[in-house]
C-alpha cells in the first residue's frame, strides 16, 4: 500500500499530467497555464498540436515528443530527467493523457520510479457529451473506441448488451455510419445521442433513437465525435455467450421448429436482437 500526498509542501520529484482544450483554447485552466509556464519542458504527443496551444499563451517551452510509438522509450528519458530535477508537465493533443492517448505507461513508470504524480483538471469530452447528451448521467460506462474491424466489434457491443448504465463511446467520422448500424443490430432501437465538435464554432449534438441516427446522411457527420447509448433498461433481459445463444437455438430446431421460427423465439426470451442471433447461427 503506497499513500501519496499531492500537496506534500516541497515535493522532491514532480511529473504533471495536464488536461489540455478538446477544442475552444479558452478551457485551459489557469492552473494548468502557471504549470506549464514554470515547469522546465512539456512532454508531448505531438509537438505540432501542444507547439500551436504554448503560441496561443506566447509560451516557449522544449516540448519531448512522447506518442503512441516512443511511449516506452520517452517514458524513461522523462523519468530519468525528473529523477535528475527537471521539472516536466506531459500534455496529449486533447483532453485528458491516457484516456484513449498515450500518457498511462508514463504514469505507471512515474509511480514505480517514486515520483510525485499530479494531475491538472481540464476538459474531458466523455464529460460534455454525457450531461449534454440528456441521458441518464447517474451511472455511466466509458468504452474509448470500438476494435475497427466488423465481427470483433460486434462482439464487443454484445458484452455490453446488457449494462444498465450510459453507454459511451469515442468514434471517427469514417466508421460512425458502420458502428451505428451494428449497434442498433445489438441493442435494439435504444435511445442515442452523438455529441460532435464539442466547444467549437460547430458543436452540435443529435438526439434520437438509434434508428434515427443510422438514417442521417453520414457525410453530415464530421469532425470528432461522442456515441453515447441508453443502458439496458430491460429488467428481464439474460446475459448469454454466443454459445449458449447458439445452444438454444439448436435445442428448438432440434424439437421441430424452423430456425426462423427457433431464432425469434429465443430473441423473445433474451431480448437479444433477431438479426444478430441470426448472423451468429449463420457464422462459421
Ligand atoms: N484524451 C482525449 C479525452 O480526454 O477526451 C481523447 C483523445 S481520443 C484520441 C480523440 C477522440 O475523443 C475523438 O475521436 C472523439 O471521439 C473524442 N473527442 C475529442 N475531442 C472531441 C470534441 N471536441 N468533440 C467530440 N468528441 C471529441
Amino acid at each position: 500500500m503506497i499513500r501519496h500526498k499531492s500537496f506534500q509542501p516541497q515535493p522532491a520529484h514532480t511529473l504533471y499530467f495536464i488536461a489540455t482544450p478538446i477544442g475552444n483554447l479558452q478551457e485551459l485552466s489557469p492552473r494548468a497555464l502557471e504549470i506549464m509556464s514554470k515547469v522546465d519542458k512539456i512532454a508531448c504527443e505531438d509537438t505540432r498540436v501542444t507547439g500551436k496551444l504554448l503560441h496561443h499563451f506566447n509560451l516557449q517551452k522544449p516540448l519531448i515528443p512522447c506518442h503512441e510509438h516512443n511511449e516506452n522509450l520517452a517514458s524513461q528519458t522523462i523519468i530519468q530527467a525528473v529523477l535528475q530535477g527537471e521539472s516536466i508537465a506531459y500534455v496529449s493533443d486533447a483532453g485528458y493523457p491516457g484516456i484513449s492517448d498515450p500518457g498511462q505507461r508514463l504514469i505507471q513508470l512515474a509511480l514505480q520510479s517514486d515520483i510525485h504524480v499530479v494531475v491538472i483538471s481540464g476538459p474531458s469530452a466523455i464529460l460534455n457529451a454525457l450531461i449534454g447528451s440528456g441521458l441518464n448521467t447517474e451511472r455511466f460506462y466509458f468504452h474509448g473506441f470500438l476494435l475497427p474491424k466488423e465481427g470483433p466489434r460486434l462482439d464487443e457491443l454484445k458484452d455490453l448488451y446488457t449494462r444498465k448504465e450510459t453507454l459511451i463511446f469515442y468514434e471517427s467520422p469514417h466508421r460512425i455510419d458502420s458502428t451505428l448500424k451494428n449497434m442498433l443490430e445489438v441493442f435494439g432501437n435504444r435511445r442515442a445521442v452523438i455529441a460532435r465538435e464539442l466547444t467549437k464554432l460547430h458543436e452540435e449534438y443529435l438526439r434520437g433513437t438509434l434508428q434515427e441516427l443510422v438514417e442521417i446522411d453520414p457525410t453530415s457527420l464530421k469532425g470528432e465525435m461522442v456515441v453515447l447509448v441508453d443502458g439496458n433498461k430491460d429488467e428481464m433481459s439474460i446475459k448469454l455467450s454466443d454459445d449458449e445463444l447458439r445452444k438454444l437455438v439448436q435445442n428448438l430446431t432440434e424439437t421441430g421448429l424452423s430456425m426462423k421460427d427457433a431464432i425469434r423465439q429465443v430473441s423473445e426470451m433474451t431480448t437479444i436482437q433477431k438479426n444478430y442471433i441470426y448472423k451468429l447461427m449463420h457464422r462459421n
